[in-house]
């Protein structure tokens, strides 16, 4: 396996970072990418009273075959079991065509998820199929988008024309800045 920060091959023994290492059960591929160690989740639409986050060790995996996939638990050997079990269940998802059935769910980076294994992949749709359009040549893009959230209106650059057509104020991103900020909050009170 390939350490995700240094691409150096580490075989079969992978750092937790600060939970010491590893040796992996599960026969990964060799070229398969890997990042563990400890991490804080934020839950999305937690009731009050409810944690807004968890702390937990995980196991994130890049095989070939499957774009992402992350087993959390308490001890580095039920992260990878939890990674294996993913893995071999995105492994045999197939609509019989061999492929996932992906679902932007409201990413327009290109990313998705398979609806049927959850498997999380990049770059899986392009411009055209999510119906974003630069604004300047109508080319179809996943590059670069500004929301107006007042307005409602989406305007869409493609990599050419963003170089050319830069806003001047920052962008509104998949995770503006503004959320990370109320999840901060969050967390102290
Ligand atoms: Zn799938
Ligand atoms: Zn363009």
């Amino acid at each position: 396996m390939r350490e995700i920060t240094t691409g150096h091959d580490v075989g079969d023994r992978i750092s937790f970072r600060g939970h010491g290492t590893h040796t992996v059960l599960y026969p990964w591929p060799d070229e398969t990418v890997v990042s563990a160690g400890e991490g804080v989740v934020f839950r999305r639409g937690s009731k009050p009273g409810e944690p807004t986050s968890y702390t937990t060790l995980f196991m994130e995996v890049y095989p070939p075959g499957a774009a992402f996939i992350r087993g959390e638990g308490t001890t580095p050997q039920e992260c990878e079991e939890s990674a294996w079990a993913r893995y071999q269940h995105a492994l045999n998802c197939s609509d019989g065509r061999g492929s996932h059935d992906w679902e932007a769910r409201g990413y327009r980076n290109g990313a998705g998820f398979c609806s049927r294994c959850g498997t999380f992949g990049s770059q899986v749709f392009t411009g055209e199929q999510l119906g974003q359009f630069c604004r300047i040549c109508g080319t179809g893009t996943t590059y670069h988008w500004d929301t107006d959230k007042t307005a409602g209106t989406t305007t869409l650059l493609c990599e050419e024309h963003y170089k050319t057509h830069k806003p001047t104020c920052h962008s509104s991103h998949n995770r503006p800045l503004a959320q990370l900020l109320a999840e901060l909050l969050d967390e102290d009170s």
